[in-house]
């Protein structure tokens, strides 16, 4: 059984909220920010697991 790591969270690396079915990010919000390397600001999906 090679059970994946939490394939399921989301891609950028600032933000650990769970990820959506559809895509490698929680929200657009991180997807965006993670395509221009954004690393200064913190992520703003606003979900309680992350600050
Ligand atoms: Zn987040
Ligand atoms: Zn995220």
């Amino acid at each position: 059984m090679a059970d994946e790591k939490n394939e399921n969270t989301c891609a950028r690396e600032t933000c650990g909220c769970p990820s959506s079915q559809d895509s490698k990010y929680c929200s657009e919000g991180c997807e965006d920010a993670d395509k221009v390397h954004v690393m200064e600001i913190a992520c703003s999906c606003h979900h309680p697991e992350c600050r």
